[in-house]
């Protein structure tokens, strides 16, 4: 340890607000370990993310749109990096613990399977009868027992903070009055619809699935538009498209800044457990709320059902599910790791959570070389 030097806990007891979740107060892990001497328990929880393969493997998954359309577009990897980007100046800014809200960030979609939401819908349809599948719970799954860096347990040892906080986004816990997640948690909620809005807005008009025009007609970004011309005065194609995704993120979040505000000062909390009985406090106005719904509608719509993306969807479904089959009539076919497995879980069970950490590329091989 470097002379002088600050420990995590003095940071934290310097610039956290009392609402924020200290390290020093962490219930721990799963399996004991001792304190790193300058990392904190949450920047560990972050390190050991970043370092596991579940998230180099988000660099080729899909987000919205398939590497068959492009290369401008986000992947499962820059959007999570977007959403960590926007929770962090969220967190920051309300004193909780960077950390804790990183570390959640970057693990919140490490669960996502190959190509996206349509992915996620074959395999819970492949499920249907044994509990089906889901992105938060498989995330569960790979940093419980999947991911294997240490010698002596299974998965990454997060800190009971950062399970929690992601068994709440699997819904193994209701949010309710009097049961809440932690205000970091509540962070990256938010940050990461902030983002998907902003960055599918760019890339469905950078696709042309949408014009800027169409967009107009939405109060939100008519608002953005608005901040636009006085900003930067008239500007067309590119930049007005850029510039109304910046300030769809910008005026979002100092919406939701502001809101928070208010909401943590209303509450009064004078500890990260308080937090827990509620009520949930990082928020939207109501009007910025409703007009994000409306957005949402839209892009719904116009995006997420845009036929160029529902080909795409149908045909990556068919070759998941023809995987599927594949692998659970001749589980012999399935690597090592996932035949011990077997012994664990059912045959099903194995073979989703084989074919949910593939990457898309990955994933088309297979089908390709079996199927
Ligand atoms: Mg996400």
């Amino acid at each position: 340890m470097v002379a002088h030097a600050f420990t995590r806990d003095d940071i934290e007891a310097a610039y956290l607000a009392p609402y924020a979740m200290r390290s020093a107060d962490s219930a721990g892990r799963q399996h004991p370990e001792t304190e790193h001497p300058y990392r904190g328990a949450f920047q560990r929880d972050r390190d050991r993310v970043v370092h596991s393969a579940a998230f180099r493997r988000l660099s080729g998954k899909t987000q919205v749109f398939t590497g068959g359309m492009g290369d401008y577009h986000r992947t499962r990897l820059t959007h999570t990096m977007e959403v960590a980007s926007v929770a962090r100046t969220i967190g920051r800014t309300l004193r909780l613990n960077e950390d804790l809200v990183e570390a959640l960030a970057l693990l919140h979609d490490i669960g996502h399977p190959p190509f996206g939401h349509a992915g996620e819908d074959a395999l819970n349809e492949c499920l249907v009868d044994d509990g089906g599948f889901s992105h938060n719970q498989f995330a569960l799954t790979l940093v419980l027992d999947l991911e294997r860096p240490y010698p002596h347990y299974r998965g990454l040892n997060l800190t009971r903070e950062v399970l929690m906080s992601q068994e709440f986004r699997a819904a193994k816990h209701r949010v309710h009055a009097g049961d809440c997640p932690l205000l970091e948690a509540q962070v990256v909620d938010a940050a990461d619809s902030m983002a998907y809005d902003a960055h599918d807005v760019d890339d469905a008009v950078k696709l042309g699935l949408l014009t800027v025009e169409e967009l107009l007609e939405l109060p939100l970004v008519a608002e953005c538009h608005r901040r636009v011309i006085d900003r930067f005065g008239s500007l067309q194609g590119k930049m007005l498209r850029r510039t109304l995704v910046h300030e769809l993120i910008d005026l979002q979040v100092s919406d939701l800044l502001k809101q928070s505000t208010a909401a943590l000062e209303a509450a009064g909390f004078s500890s990260a457990t308080d937090t827990l009985r509620g009520p949930l406090c990082i928020c939207s106005s109501a009007d910025i709320g409703h007009q994000k719904r409306e957005l949402e509608r839209f892009l719904f719509q116009k995006v997420y059902r845009h036929p160029a993306v529902i080909a795409g969807r149908s045909e990556a479904q068919r070759k998941l599910r023809d995987l599927f089959n594949l692998y659970c009539n001749d589980p012999a076919r399935l690597p090592e790791k996932f035949q011990q497995r077997l012994e664990e879980v059912s045959v099903r069970r194995a073979v989703a959570d084989y074919l949910g950490g593939m990457t898309d590329h990955f994933c088309l091989r297979q089908f390709e070389q079996l199927a």
